[in-house]
């Protein structure tokens, strides 16, 4: 592992918010994991480009959105976790939405909605931001992110949809490039119409309760879910860690839950199914740190 010099990389990053051995589990939404040594949250996209650059080939570093499909390892991150949570300003040019990456999907519908622009009303109860979604290729309902991206900003410049490389739940941005802004196309459609969709879609997700970060497993030909289930799992447990009872392919971080539960989980699961039923499930979620 490459050693770094934290102090000095601190240095380089003079002017902006830098925290040392900082927690970065509770930044996730199964608020379970342990500390990076660094966590620097960016006031604006240029400073953003300036600790990347700053970082790489420097110090081993990871973006964090909204943590809603993280695992972070209960030893933690052996280098700097940048949040994009303040990154959140958004843009709207006619029928194109320009939005920074720390910039929330749910915060997106509304404003697409409030302007009676169609396209993201799917996306309404993903709880991403902009970075994460896309990464991800975050979708449901048949749709995806990517389906209305014109083009991605990265730290190294535009980059068009086709060159993406969006493919089921995948993208080049996925531990490559960061997201530092996107621009989406929108459909100019009837406010009523809008909203009446958006209620749709909310009331058909049925998110089950407690911490989670949705589907732990992609869908790769099989619902990873219905296999789950027919493998008895539903309720399964390790430690503070449980198979959802409500969907199978949800896992809960129940009270005094740690991260290694949650993986040991994975594991047991992915043990059972392919011993039952041949099959090899493999994660959405994205783990961080060493496990
Ligand atoms: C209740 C619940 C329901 C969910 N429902 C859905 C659903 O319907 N469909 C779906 O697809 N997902 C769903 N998810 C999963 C999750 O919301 C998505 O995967 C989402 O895209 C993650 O976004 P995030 O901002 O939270 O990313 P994070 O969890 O913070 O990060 C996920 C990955 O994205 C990377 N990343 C984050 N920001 C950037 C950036 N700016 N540039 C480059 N990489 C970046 C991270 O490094 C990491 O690899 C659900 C999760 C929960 C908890």
């Amino acid at each position: 592992m490459q050693t770094v010099n934290f102090n000095e990389v601190k240095e380089k990053l003079y002017g902006i918010d830098v925290k040392e051995n900082a927690n970065v589990g509770a930044l996730t939404r199964y608020g379970t994991g342990g500390n990076a040594n660094l966590l620097i949250t960016p006031k604006s996209t240029s400073e953003l480009v300036f600790t990347i650059n700053a970082l790489k080939g420097v110090c081993p570093y990871a973006v964090i959105g909204n943590g809603s499909n993280l695992l972070v390892s209960d030893k933690g991150y052996y280098g700097a976790v940048i949040t994009t949570k303040l990154l959140t300003k958004t843009e709207l040019k006619g029928n194109l939405l320009i939005a920074e990456c720390g910039a929330k999907l749910s915060d997106l519908v509304k404003e697409c909605a409030l302007n009676s622009l169609s396209g993201l009303e799917f996306a309404t109860g993903i709880p991403a931001t902009v970075g994460g979604a896309i990464s991800m290729n975050a979708g449901c309902y048949g749709k995806t992110i990517s389906d209305n991206v014109l083009y991605v900003v990265t730290e190294n410049g535009t980059v068009k949809k086709a060159d993406c490389g969006f493919s089921y739940r995948q993208s080049r941005f996925l531990g490559g490039e960061t997201v530092i802004k996107a621009c989406f196309l929108l459909i100019p459609s009837e406010y009523d119409q809008i909203l009446k969709q958006i209620e749709t879609y909310k009331t058909s997700r049925k998110n089950p309760k407690g911490r989670s970060c949705g589907s732990v497993f992609k869908n790769d030909g099989y619902y990873a879910g219905k296999v789950i289930d027919e493998c008895g799992l539903k309720g399964y447990k390790v430690g503070g860690a449980r198979v959802s009872s409500e969907h199978a392919n949800f896992i809960i971080a129940d009270n005094g839950a740690t991260s290694l539960d949650i993986y040991e989980l994975i594991s047991k699961i992915k043990s059972k199914v392919s011993e039952k039923r041949q099959i090899t499930l493999f994660e959405e979620l994205v783990y961080l740190g060493e496990f």
